[in-house]
């Protein structure tokens, strides 16, 4: 992968310069990035590249499979060459709630395993809501609105999240870290980690918000039965 990830350091960066280094048949290749490519069942960023007098439009952000490369998908390629300058604007609006709602997930996931035992199956989170099923044993309604009161005593203790990085080694002693890192692929020596702390650590490579209060108010919208170990919650974030 040769695009740096400034996503990683810095969750707030909106506005950023770079160079397109790569073309495909629909996008460009940056040297770095603010956009964030679905991964970790996260949506993508939209937004805006600028180049000269143009502006494109960022319809969504990839990892290629065989490549591994970052892919900004634009509405045209017009003018875009390799060695283009470009500046990279987010639709700060739709990250913002993708960072928040992601956080809620960390909390929501980190209080199913620790007060029922539940780990999560599968999970996505989009801009207006998230859904993730747990392996939940007994009725499913109670539980969740359980979960959901106390990750909104969470959030309301205003905890800073961390970032930062660990060698392989130290981050698989992290107890509840090591099934999360040994999904890695094995060539990555520095993992990214995100703690909550008191509440919740993972190996995460995706955008979060800094302060758990950000996050507003977690709403249960809906619970499904959809199997023994898919007890799906639907929430959201308000306002
Ligand atoms: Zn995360």
């Amino acid at each position: 992968m040769v695009t740096e990830l400034l996503f990683q350091k810095d969750s707030y960066l909106r506005r950023f310069e770079a160079v397109v280094v790569g073309l495909t048949s629909d996008g460009v290749i940056l040297d770095k990035t603010a956009f964030h490519p679905t991964s970790g069942g996260v949506a993508n960023d939209t937004g805006w590249l600028y180049s000269g007098e143009r502006r494109y439009e960022v319809r969504d952000v990839i990892i290629d499979k065989s490549s591994g490369e970052v892919i900004h998908v634009l509405d045209s390629l017009e003018g875009l060459k390799p060695g283009s300058s470009v500046i990279g604007e987010l639709n700060w609006e739709r990250r913002y709630r993708l960072m928040r709602l992601h956080t809620a997930a960390h909390i929501l996931s980190a209080v199913m395993y620790s007060k029922y035992s539940s780990l999560v199956t599968g999970g996505s989170v989009e801009p207006d809501k998230a859904k993730e099923d747990y392996d939940i044993q007994g009725d499913e309604k109670e539980v969740f609105s359980k979960a959901a009161e106390e990750v909104n005593e969470i959030i309301k203790r205003g905890i800073e999240v961390k970032i930062y990085w660990l060698n392989r080694e130290e981050a698989m002693k992290i107890p509840g870290i090591v099934k999360l890192a040994a999904r890695m692929p094995p060539n990555i020596e520095t993992l990214r980690i995100v703690e909550i702390p008191g509440v919740d650590i993972q190996a995460d490579g995706g955008p979060h918000v800094k302060n758990t209060i950000e996050i507003g108010k977690f709403v249960l919208l809906k619970t499904e039965n959809r199997g023994k170990k898919r007890k799906r919650i639907y929430y959201t974030v308000e306002p």
